[in-house]
C-alpha cells in the first residue's frame, strides 16, 4: 500500500490529456444520473478493457440495473474506501498473494464527495503509475459531473414538486365540490408517487372512528382495507407523528398484502381531523423525497380541506333552498320523519317538471332555472303554513301534508298541475306522485317515498301532465282507501 506519485507529477501524454477532455466533455453533457453512471462505465471498458471496476456510492436511490454499482456502507469493513471518501484522496492497495493491485479514487464534486472509484488492476503488484494518474483526473470529472447531474436531477423534481403542490392548491381553492377535488388530489399523488392505493379519512367528533371519504381508491371501502386503516388509526390516536414504513407487518396479521405505507394525519388547530394514506404493495417502494412531498401536501392542503368539509357541512345544514327558497331536502326529511312518529297520517307528492331537459335546451338554463322558481311559487301559493314544500333535487320538487288524507293531497297536487299549466310562461306541465301513511300500517319513511317515486314513473310512462296515486298491492288497507 502506497502512494505512487506526488503532486504535479504529471506523466500523461497528451494522447491521454485530449481522450479526458473528450470524456469530461460528455460527462458533463449528460444529466441524467443513470445514464451518467453507464458512461463511466462504458469509458471505463473502452480504455481498460482488462481491469475490472466497482463504483460505491452513498446515499443512493437510483435505478442502476444491472451497473456494478455497491453502496457505500460506512460500517464497511473496507477501509480504503472509507479512507478515500473521507480524505478525497486516491487510496492504493496491492497484495502479491492475490495479485493485484487496487485504486480507490473519490468521486469528488465541488461540495461533496459521492462515492469511491474502485479499479483492480490484475497480475500485477503496484498500480501503474500512469493509469492511477489517468483515473484519478478521470474520477475527478465523473464527481464533478455527477455533482451536476444530481442538481439537476434535485431542481427537476423540486420543480415538479411545486407544480404538484400549486396544482392541488389551485383545485382546492375553486369552490369545486369536495368529492372532486378529493379525487382529483387522490388521482396526483397516485401518478406522482406511483402509489397503488390512496386514501382519505376523516374522523368522528370523538376520535374513535375513522370515516372514508370519498376521493379514495375503492379499496378502501373494503373489508381487507380494515386492517390497514385500524392500524394507522391505531398510532394517529398515541401520536400525530407522520409514518414512513418500508416493511409494514402488523400484529396478529400474517398476510399484510401492502408493504409501503405512508400516511400523515390532518391536524388543524392543533386537532386531529383525519389522515392520509398512500399504500404500494412492494416493500421500501416509496422513496423518503415522496414522503417529505406527501407531508407539505397534505399540510398545504389541510386549511382549504377543511373549509371545503364546512362548506359542505353547511350546505347540509342550510334549510332553505338556495334558487326557489323552498325548503331543502333534510329539512322536509326530518319533518316527515318527525310527523310519522306523532301523527295519524300524512301525505306525499312527489312534482317533477315534464320534459324540462328540454326547456334547458331550447331557452337556456336561466329560463330553466326561472321556471323552476315559478313552480316553487305556485306551490307556496297552493299549501298551508303547517304544510311543507320542499326542493328534492334538481327539478323534482316534494310536498308533505301532515295530518292530511290521500284524497286532500290528491285535489292539492291536481290543483297545483292545473295552475302551473295555465300560468307557466314559457309553458309546461308537471306530473306528480301522490302517497300516503297511516298509523295503524307500520309504514316507513323510505317506503312512503318509494310509492310516491312509482307513481311519478308511472305518471311519466303514461303521457306526463297527470297525478298519478300510489298503487301498492301488498298492503290490503291501500285497497280500500284508492
Ligand atoms: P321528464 O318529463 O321525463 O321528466 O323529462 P325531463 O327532461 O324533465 O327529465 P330528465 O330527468 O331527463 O331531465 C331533467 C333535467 O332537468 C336535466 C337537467 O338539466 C335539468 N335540471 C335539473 N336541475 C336543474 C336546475 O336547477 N336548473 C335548471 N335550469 N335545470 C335543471
Ligand atoms: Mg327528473
Ligand atoms: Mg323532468
Amino acid at each position: 500500500m502506497q502512494n505512487v506519485f506526488s503532486k504535479g507529477d504529471l506523466l500523461l501524454d497528451a494522447e491521454k490529456y485530449k481522450k479526458l477532455f473528450q470524456i469530461s466533455e460528455k460527462f458533463y453533457s449528460t444529466l441524467e444520473v443513470d445514464n451518467l453512471l453507464a458512461e463511466i462505465f462504458i469509458t471505463l471498458k473502452e480504455i481498460y478493457p482488462s481491469y475490472s471496476y466497482y463504483l460505491l456510492l452513498s446515499l443512493d436511490s437510483y435505478n442502476h440495473n444491472d451497473l456494478p454499482i455497491i453502496d457505500l456502507e460506512y460500517d464497511s469493513e473496507n477501509m480504503m474506501v472509507i479512507n478515500a471518501y473521507e480524505s478525497g484522496q486516491i487510496q492504493f492497495e496491492s497484495s502479491e498473494v492475490s495479485n493485484h493491485a487496487i485504486l480507490y479514487a473519490p468521486l469528488k464534486g465541488k461540495s461533496a464527495i459521492y462515492g469511491v472509484m474502485q479499479v483492480i488492476v490484475p497480475e500485477v503488484t503496484e498500480f501503474p503509475a500512469v493509469e492511477a494518474e489517468f483515473i484519478g483526473l478521470l474520477s475527478n470529472s465523473a464527481g464533478a459531473a455527477l455533482e451536476n447531474a444530481k442538481i439537476h436531477q434535485q431542481a427537476q423534481r423540486t420543480i415538479s414538486d411545486l407544480q404538484l403542490i400549486n396544482k392541488t392548491s389551485h383545485q382546492l381553492n375553486s369552490n369545486q365540490p369536495l368529492v372532486e377535488t378529493l379525487t382529483f388530489m387522490s388521482g396526483q399523488i397516485k401518478d406522482s408517487f406511483e402509489a397503488q392505493e390512496v386514501g382519505f379519512f376523516l374522523f368522528s367528533k370523538d376520535q374513535l372512528k375513522a370515516k372514508v371519504i370519498p376521493g379514495s381508491t375503492s379499496f378502501f371501502y373494503t373489508q381487507q382495507a380494515r386492517i390497514y386503516i385500524d392500524y394507522i388509526k391505531g398510532k394517529f390516536q398515541q401520536s400525530n407523528e407522520p409514518l414512513f414504513i418500508g416493511d409494514l407487518e402488523i400484529p396478529k396479521q400474517p398476510h399484510t398484502v401492502f408493504h409501503s405505507i405512508m400516511a400523515v394525519p390532518v391536524v388543524i388547530s392543533k386537532k386531529l381531523k383525519g389522515f392520509s394514506i398512500i399504500m404500494h404493495q412492494d416493500p421500501y417502494f416509496f422513496p423518503f423525497e415522496a414522503f417529505k412531498l406527501l407531508q407539505s401536501l397534505v399540510h398545504h392542503s389541510s386549511l382549504a380541506l377543511t373549509n371545503a368539509l364546512l362548506r359542505d357541512e353547511l350546505e347540509k345544514l342550510v334549510i332553505t333552498d338556495h334558487l326557489t327558497k323552498l325548503h331543502s331536502r333534510k329539512f322536509l326529511d326530518e319533518k316527515i320523519q318527525q310527523s310519522m312518529n306523532i301523527d295519524q297520517e300524512g301525505t306525499f307528492i312527489l312534482i317533477d317538471i315534464d320534459n324540462f331537459k328540454e326547456i334547458n335546451d331550447t331557452y337556456g338554463h336561466q329560463i330553466g332555472d326561472m321556471i323552476l322558481v315559478q313552480v316553487a311559487n305556485l306551490i307556496k301559493g297552493s299549501i298551508r303554513e303547517s304544510d311543507i314544500g320542499a326542493r328534492w333535487g334538481g327539478e323534482e320538487l316534494a310536498i308533505y301534508l301532515p295530518r292530511v288524507p290521500l284524497e286532500t293531497g290528491v285535489a292539492i297536487a291536481q290543483r297545483i298541475l292545473n295552475k302551473v299549466s295555465e300560468c307557466s310562461d314559457p309553458h309546461i306541465t308537471v306530473s306528480c306522485g301522490v302517497s300516503c301513511w297511516k298509523k295503524e300500517w307500520n309504514d316507513t319513511y323510505q317506503y312512503l317515498f318509494k310509492r310516491a317515486d312509482e307513481a311519478l314513473y308511472r305518471a311519466k310512462e303514461t303521457g306526463k301532465n297527470k297525478v298519478v296515486i300510489q298503487e301498492d298491492t301488498s298492503l290490503a288497507s291501500y285497497q280500500n282507501i284508492i
